[in-house]
């Protein structure tokens, strides 16, 4: 999928889904972990994201697909070593995002020590709502994160309570990534995830972001 780089009209595959972890400590104790020292970072494959409107499917592999809805940074410009106190310089845009996740290939990764590729990073895992420029975000701290499966209220937490802010993110991702315009950074989810079902309507809502709505299917 193609999104479009607010700022330029540069329409671009994201090359890099970089996504962190246990970022939240009421999310992190949900999953019976310890809030981390430091920022816990996976990555999906681009061939998870799909737009507003589109479906998420649900792959014959899982028995239990979660949602979890973030802040998503969109990064506007190349940048290696970038230091915290000009990170958000770096975003063009932001968006909601889901970060779909097959808990019960994750939980049983974990248990082995395996990487958590699989549970992330099925085709249509990575919905990803209308991107708006940074400058409509005055404080990425201060950001609203609400999910509604079929109307009822399953997630509503606030940027606020990060463990790691977005520029502290952005920061440590530079340091081991080469981040380029169109990559996408996937902050962590609030408390509050869980399972949805074939036939599911899933809307990611916020106070400054754009609502997007996406269906759920078996595969
Ligand atoms: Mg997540």
């Amino acid at each position: 999928m193609e999104i479009v780089l607010p700022g330029s009209e540069l329409r671009i595959v994201p090359r890099k889904i970089i996504c962190v972890g246990q970022n939240y400590a009421r999310h992190a104790a949900e999953m019976n972990s310890t809030v981390p020292e430091e920022p816990i970072l996976f990555l999906k494959p681009p061939t998870a994201l799909i737009g507003p409107g589109e479906t998420v499917l649900l792959p014959p592999q899982s028995r239990e697909v979660h949602h979890e809805v973030e802040l998503v940074a969109v990064i506007g410009r190349e940048g290696k070593h970038i230091p915290e106190s000009e990170a958000l310089d770096y975003v063009a845009g932001y968006a909601l995002g889901l970060d779909m996740t097959a808990r019960d290939l994750q939980l049983k990764a974990k248990k082995a020590g395996h990487p958590w590729t699989v549970a992330k990073g099925f085709d249509t895992f990575a919905p990803l709502g209308p991107i708006v420029p940074a400058t409509a975000v005055p404080d990425p701290q201060r950001v609203q994160l609400r999910l509604r499966v079929n109307g009822t209220v399953r997630q509503d937490g606030n940027t606020v309570d990060m463990v790691f802010s977005v520029a502290r993110l952005i920061a440590y991702c530079s340091e081991i990534f080469t981040l380029q315009p169109g990559d996408l950074l996937f902050t962590g989810t609030p408390e509050g995830v869980g399972p949805v079902q074939d036939g599911d309507v899933l809307v990611a809502e916020s106070d400054v972001l754009p609502a997007f709505q996406v269906n759920v299917r078996r595969a």
